[in-house]
């Protein structure tokens, strides 16, 4: 096989074998095939489209390109959950303790942030002592025990992903759906679980931000999984103003704590009973949807999620005590408020540029092997529908105090809000349900 022939065919629009995707894959991976021949290739697939079938081989090859890990050594039925990328998306540290204790097993990994958005395992890492790189022995033992293991993922899960994602980061190839597809799939077939609930975002903030490409990402992901052998299922979320209030990282914590303690956000809490919902029945713990939220809901009521949280933390040497002192967390320098310049109701907050303001304040890394800030972050105090006077705090800076982060930070934050005469509806949150062959469109 030759480089540039198959660079070649795909430009030309036709379909590549599995063998021919392997010789790819693996020759990128090895330093065989260089950058700028596979650069040509994800561009070409960039215009060309992947057939399902092409898109299922490239994402088992992805799998493939590292080890993949074996749950089973973990008794019963493993489901795994995630998102296409949000922001203040804290849906993670919220539903899978509340899963856990409803009985489900969360062997997870869990990612950092990626272009916009936020990161599971840098928000576990704001508690004091959490460990999120374990032993492979230590993270099924503690599956086996607590129900729930949150860990990062290891750069041995499908290294050709990380590989071709920072290729196609620098040469405009990021939002293609087959590209995505594959990348997204790829670590979850490797990661092991044997069911998996997707949270396919759309609108503003989100990576697809197209109802349509949401639609046409989630089917594909859907058969891919299905094709692995995997329960899989899609649900189709908005993105268009941030999820609860808390942005950040140790801020975010601390709303998953409150949620989990029965005071949080009305959306997060919707959208963990959705997703929670769809896990129970696939791993065969409830027989209805119905029966499922329930479960879910009397358990949050009961605080039993706050308590596997907590039984979660202690096992992978955090501190507890966190959940009932959130002020353990890492607390900012200062904290700011950042008012409205006029009254009115909020008509909209762009996800896509709180995400930006947050990092402008300092909550990402400037590199990708910066260390984190873990206090810095934004709470909102309005969100959409609220009604807000001149002068009454929009939401609160947690910041270092650097004036040079702090002020375009403020200017992209204010961008993002509108501010209108009349109350308007919150956006939707869920807008459909992809399993099998079917879209279930959701009426909201
Ligand atoms: N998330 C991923 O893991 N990969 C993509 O390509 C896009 C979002
Ligand atoms: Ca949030």
């Amino acid at each position: 096989m030759n480089t540039y022939e198959l660079i070649k065919k795909k430009r030309d629009g036709s379909e590549l074998f599995r063998e021919e995707i392997d010789f790819l894959v693996a020759g990128f991976v090895d330093g065989r095939i260089p950058d700028y021949q596979m650069a040509a290739f994800l561009m070409a697939v960039y215009f060309r489209g992947m057939s399902p079938a092409e898109c299922i081989d490239l994402t088992k090859s992805m799998a493939e390109s590292g080890a993949v890990v074996d749950l089973s050594r973990i008794n019963g039925f493993k489901v795994d959950k995630h998102s296409t990328g949000g922001v203040g998306d804290t849906t993670t540290l919220v539903l899978a303790p509340l899963v856990a204790a409803s009985g489900g097993i969360v062997a997870k990994m869990t990612g950092r942030e990626l272009g916009h958005t936020g990161g599971t395992a840098d928000k576990l890492e704001s508690i004091p002592g959490m460990m999120t790189a374990l032993p492979k022995e230590r993270f099924i033992e503690i599956a086996n025990t607590v129900h729930v293991s949150l860990i990062t993922q290891t750069a041995r899960l499908a290294p050709a992903d990380r590989q071709i994602y920072a290729l196609r980061n620098v040469t405009a190839t990021v939002d293609s759906i087959p590209l995505i597809a594959a990348s997204i799939m790829s670590k979850k077939l490797a990661a092991g679980a044997d069911g998996i609930v997707l949270d396919v975002k759309t609108g503003v903030g989100a990576f697809m931000q197209k109802y349509e490409y949401a639609v046409a990402l989630a089917q594909l992901m859907v058969k891919i999984g299905t094709g692995a052998g995997k329960k899989v299922v899609a649900l189709i979320t908005g993105m268009e103003q941030p999820l609860g209030y808390a942005v950040g990282n140790a801020v975010e914590v601390k709303e998953a704590i409150d949620t989990l303690s029965g005071t949080g956000p009305t959306d997060l809490v919707e959208l963990v009973l959705e997703l929670g919902s769809d896990m129970l029945v696939m791993a065969g713990i409830a027989a209805s949807r119905s029966a499922a939220r329930k479960k879910l809901a009397t358990n949050l009521a009961e605080k039993k999620g706050l308590k596997k949280l907590a039984e979660l933390i202690q096992a992978q040497g955090g501190n507890p005590r966190v959940i009932e002192n959130p002020a353990l967390l890492p607390q900012p320098k200062v904290k700011i408020e950042v008012t409205s310049g006029r009254s009115g109701f909020v008509k909209k907050i762009d996800a896509l540029q709180i995400g930006i303001a947050s990092r402008l304040l300092g909550a990402g890394r400037k590199t990708k092997d910066d260390p984190v800030d873990l206090s810095i972050g934004i709470v909102l105090k309005r969100k959409v529908g609220d009604r807000v006077e001149k002068g009454e705090p929009l939401a609160v800076f947690y910041s270092d105090g650097d004036r040079t982060k702090i002020v375009p930070a403020r200017e992209k934050f204010l961008k993002a809000y509108a501010i209108g005469e009349r109350q308007v509806a919150p956006p939707q949150l869920f807008h459909a349900r992809v399993f099998g062959e079917r879209i279930e469109k959701i009426n909201a």
